[in-house]
């Protein structure tokens, strides 16, 4: 039974004042499968963190039984700068203050770090490769030099999760469904979370989105695999964001049953031993990220919702109202929003107050749109 608990200093942003990134580990170091699991990198996204709360004693418990057969990292809570930030008794939480930098956005570039590293040490061996190239990432991202609080909390977070086979951050939407974000590239055989974790809608990106956490841990394998074409390099790295439904869905009965779920789905792929029961079926069976329409507030006003998560809507089809309560002119008072796709409403925006340009609507459609939004925000 390995299980510890430290405290990771972060960069003092101010004298008298040093945040610290608390993480859990149980298993032997080095052990495979290496699972690394965050919460609340966005920090106002809380049921990851109950999530978490309901994880823990679970693990220690198979700690105790010896059933820890890989090496488990957990980080309740991912951001400590973005936990602290309540203005005006409201708790914000996704934007850095000082400049506003999304908190899951812009994390290292590992690849370019890495490439120079293991040019001409890269070998026909794919297993060797995958080692070669762990250890380039573990170096070249202790050798960051961060400039800032926010820089070193993703250093240290990046630190924690570089060198996993899987890795797990735990965010959630403002009113939502469960959903997931999975590489194409190892759809369908990562399927069994999704199965797992009963999500609703899965969501398969590739490309880029701003080098946000999940996309920043495991693209690199991909960048590094299409510049050393002639050797093989496998994408060793599984980066997954589980979007936990809603804001206010941080319960326990949700995330026990979650908690219980990714429990399962751990023992499925053997970082604990023991019966990972059934899967259960998929819920669904994936589509692509680029086919996400946030169905924009064309003007300013109160908006009243026509469909409810989950939904099936048409393409053309009215998702949402937009309320003007000053208009003089009666066809003015009403503004519709319509869907650009045929899909399924997996989110709407917390807030009734719109400004033109607010996604209030977001509609997950069952094929790309000719034109996709970057998901950068
Ligand atoms: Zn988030």
């Amino acid at each position: 039974m390995t299980v510890s608990v430290e405290r990771l200093p972060l960069l003092s942003a101010s004298p008298g004042t040093q945040r610290a990134v608390t993480v859990h580990r149980f298993g032997a170091p080095g052990a495979r499968p290496k699972v690394y699991l965050q919460a609340a990198l966005h920090a106002n996204e809380l049921p990851g963190v109950v999530l978490i709360h309901h994880l823990l004693p679970r693990l220690e418990a198979a700690a105790a039984r010896d059933e820890i057969l890989g090496e488990i990292v957990v980080v309740p809570v991912a951001n400590p700068i973005g936990l602290g930030q309540v203005v005006q008794g409201k708790h914000l939480g996704r934007y850095e203050a000082m400049h506003g930098a999304n908190f899951n956005r812009g994390f290292p570039a590992i690849a370019d770090l890495v490439a120079p590293r293991i040019d001409n040490r890269l070998t026909d061996d794919k297993v060797r490769n995958v080692a070669l190239i762990r250890a380039a990432m573990r170096e070249a991202v202790a050798e960051i030099a961060p400039r800032s609080e926010l820089e070193s909390l993703r250093k240290t977070l990046t630190s924690l999760a570089v060198d996993a086979d899987i890795v797990l951050d735990l965010h959630c939407a403002e009113e939502s469904l469960l959903f997931i974000y999975l590489p194409l590239a190892r759809w369908p055989e990562c399927s069994d979370l999704a199965a797992q974790m009963r999500c609703q809608r899965v969501l398969l990106w590739e490309g880029h989105h701003g080098r946000a956490f999940d996309e920043g841990i495991s693209s690199p394998w991909l960048e590094l695999a299409a510049r050393f074409k002639d050797r093989p390099i496998p994408m060793a790295c599984l980066g997954v964001t589980l979007e936990l439904r809603g804001q206010l869905d941080a319960t326990d009965a949700l995330n026990a049953a979650d908690a219980e779920n990714l429990f399962r789905y751990l023992r499925r792929r053997q970082a604990i031993a023991g019966d990972p029961g059934v899967l259960p079926p998929l819920l669904d069976h994936g589509a692509p990220a680029t086919g996400t329409d946030w169905v924009r507030a064309p003007v300013a006003g109160v908006v009243v919702h026509r469909k409810a998560i989950g939904d099936r809507v048409r393409k053309g089809e009215i998702v949402a109202e937009v309320i003007d309560p000053v208009a003089g002119d009666g066809a003015a008072r009403r503004t519709p929003m319509v869907a650009r796709v045929d899909g399924m409403v997996i989110g709407r925006d917390i807030n009734r107050l719109v400004r033109p340009g607010d996604p209030a609507v977001v509609v997950s459609g069952d094929a790309a749109l000719e034109d996709p939004e970057p998901n950068v925000d």
